[in-house]
């Protein structure tokens, strides 16, 4: 493809149209930049949404795939591989959790929590079956992940949805303690809503609902998908609102931009069979090793706190831009996962303006901007890159 307009013709020729797509072609990435076809670089703060947790094509990465596909790509789960058991033993060992099983997306590994809550309801709670979710929630496109979700312009064209499923706003406690029946088996919630615009729910939120889960015998489910594996300052989101879910899923980051999740639970709700689950490509070897070579870098590097400290860096300049820029409505998040709100629906062009100086960012609501770059990211990258953004920002004259 030679002409930067063939793309694009291609696109509108040969694809379903159901996404939007940035107006480059990437044809290769490096640490924390995206270079495009004609060699122009771009500061990647969106990575993929929050899922090259280690910058593109880390050496890390290219070792483990190109080491682990001369070995062993790929093997049925009805044998043991190394890299599968190896994952999951530093998953277990840096968390509460006990057990895990391995998916290939964050709404599989939401599929399989949700259907392990169901077993656990008929088999430990005299069936019960409905799940409290939250308004605002984004947990994957799948049926029953769009169901759980919380867009309504996500599941409207799909119905009849699947049933069970009831919806609360997010951050209200007393919300779900009303919408608790006897037929409740579980509340499912991300810590912080991502693809929502990075809302993060008040300190004692999550403890009040895990008190109440206790309370009335529910479990917990947390969507950590976008939070987990260090996105927030702590390698789990759990961690920083002081609390321990039943169970947890993980995606994006946790492979570094391989296809790989995760589902975790503690052992009183693992209540899975042989037979009950099963998945082809899930756990294979060729993912795993690369799961686990991203997930160690992560634990010896202490990436976690490094996220946390890079994480001030961000709070301080955003604070400052909302200080003095009127337009700036609001700014919200915790280590490298943040929104900035504005007060009326520029998100768009100011990522498109932001393109135009070399840097990537997403707009996650019509009114607000989102920054997940990578993990990695150096302290002078994440300076140019917000330099870039609030030169965007203070130069946005355009008319409403
Ligand atoms: C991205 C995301 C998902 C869906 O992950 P896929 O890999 O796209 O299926 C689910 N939950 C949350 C919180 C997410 O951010």
């Amino acid at each position: 493809m030679s002409k930067t307009t063939d793309w694009r013709e291609k696109e509108a020729r040969y694809f379903m149209r159901a996404g939007r797509r940035m107006p480059i072609l990437t044809v290769r990435g490096e640490g924390s930049f995206l270079f495009d076809e004609a060699g122009k670089r771009y500061l990647d703060f969106f990575g993929g949404p929050a899922t090259i947790s280690l910058g593109h094509s880390h050496p890390v990465i290219v070792d483990a795939l190109t080491d682990q596909a001369r070995k062993l790509i790929h093997v049925s789960n009805q044998f043991y591989s190394i890299p599968q058991l190896q994952l999951a033993e530093l998953l277990i060992e840096h968390s509460v959790f006990d057990r895990v099983y391995f998916m290939n997306s964050g709404a599989e590994a939401n599929e399989g929590a949700l259907k392990l809550a169901r077993k656990w309801g008929k088999e430990k709670k005299h069936g019960a079956f409905e799940i409290i979710a939250a308004e605002n929630a984004f947990h994957g496109r799948t049926l029953q992940a769009v169901t759980a979700g919380g867009t309504e312009r996500y599941k409207a064209p799909f119905g009849p949805l699947p049933p069970g499923y009831v919806h609360v706003p997010f951050n209200d406690v007393d919300a779900i303690k009303r919408a608790t029946n006897a037929n409740t088996v579980a509340v499912f919630l991300e810590p912080i809503q991502g693809e929502g615009g990075i809302i993060v729910p008040d300190d004692d939120y999550l403890k009040q609902v895990r008190a109440w889960c206790d309370e009335q015998r529910l479990l917990l489910i947390l969507d950590e998908v976008q939070t987990g594996c260090g996105r927030t300052g702590r390698m789990f989101a759990y961690e920083l609102f002081g609390i321990e879910p039943d169970i947890m899923t993980l995606g994006k980051g946790i492979g570094g931009g391989v296809p790989l999740s995760a589902f975790l639970a503690k052992e009183h709700a693992a209540v899975f069979a042989p037979g009950d689950h099963g998945t082809t490509y899930g756990g294979e070897p060729l993912m795993t090793r690369v799961g686990y070579e991203v997930m160690r870098y992560m634990v010896e590097q202490d990436l976690p706190a490094q996220v946390a400290s890079k994480g001030k860096i961000v709070e301080r300049r955003l604070h400052s831009l909302l200080d003095r820029c009127p337009s700036v409505t609001g700014v919200r998040g915790k280590g490298l996962m943040w929104a900035i709100e504005f007060n009326r629906d520029i998100g768009e062009r100011l990522t498109n303006a932001a393109l135009e100086n070399g840097l990537i960012v997403n707009n996650v609501r019509p009114n607000a901007v989102r920054l997940t770059p990578p993990l990695t990211v150096s302290d002078e990258e994440l300076e140019q890159g917000l330099a870039i953004l609030e030169h965007v920002i203070e130069g946005d004259v355009a008319p409403k």
